[in-house]
């Protein structure tokens, strides 16, 4: 893959951290994909376990960015948060991204608008359940923006939050749509009963767990 396109740019971006990891959500889930955290968040979900990236990290160029993303021998890159749309020129910096070829994917908190996001990137959109205390700012204007190849996610903290997104998902006729993820909150809804409720109700939704907490717990930097 070439990186041959200029390095300088103004644009910059606060980022919390660039890594090379397994994907661990999502259907491109075990593939070795670069990470780019973007710094801040306007939501503060209680389940929230990447708080150390709402402050700090440093200001990088997007052609920075792009370098240290080349550094590492990925097709794959996953931008995420915090809320990388929290930044407005993280648009810039998808469209940078596939058009160096790689497979580009955003995780975003619906709560902002993803209009404007490239059409060759893979959206990945939560939609926030009661549970996470944040379901107020869920826009459900961007499902309209949303393809085939996009995926929504529902964070599953209790039966409630199940019964919850099974409205949703009738409301809005969601799995005829899109791949919908139904992840279990990792210290508050154990995964077996979700995948028993999921199996009981014949949802055609897919039980997510999160591969790089398996593999490598809470550690930064995976
Ligand atoms: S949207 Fe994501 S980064 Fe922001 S508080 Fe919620 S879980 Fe954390």
């Amino acid at each position: 893959m070439s990186l041959s396109s200029p390095l300088s740019t103004d644009t910059r971006l606060r980022v919390s951290e660039i890594f090379f990891s397994i994907q661990g959500e999502s259907s491109r889930a075990g593939l070795p994909t670069v990470f780019i955290r973007l710094t801040g968040c306007p939501l503060r979900c209680q389940y929230c376990d990447t708080t150390y990236a709402f402050t700090g990290g440093e200001w990088l160029s997007i052609g920075d960015i792009v370098e240290k993303t080349g550094a590492h021998p990925a097709r794959w890159v996953t931008v995420t948060g915090g809320e990388p749309l929290a930044q407005s020129d993280c648009l810039e910096l998808l469209r940078r991204l596939c058009d160096l070829g790689y497979g580009v994917s955003l995780e975003t908190s619906g709560a902002l608008d993803i209009s404007a996001v490239d059409q060759r990137v893979m959206k990945v959109l939560d939609i926030k359940t009661p549970g996470s205390g944040e379901h107020r700012h869920n826009r459900f204007e961007n499902l309209a923006f949303l393809d085939a190849k996009d995926e929504i996610k529902f964070v599953i903290c209790n039966r409630d939050d199940y019964d919850w997104a099974k409205e949703i998902l009738n409301a809005h006729r969601l799995t005829e749509r899109v791949a919908v993820l139904f992840s279990p909150s990792s210290a508050q809804q154990d995964a077996t009963s979700l995948g028993e409720w999921i199996l009981a109700d014949g949802l055609a939704v897919r039980l997510q767990l999160q591969l790089h907490k398996i593999l490598w717990q809470d550690a930064r930097g995976h």
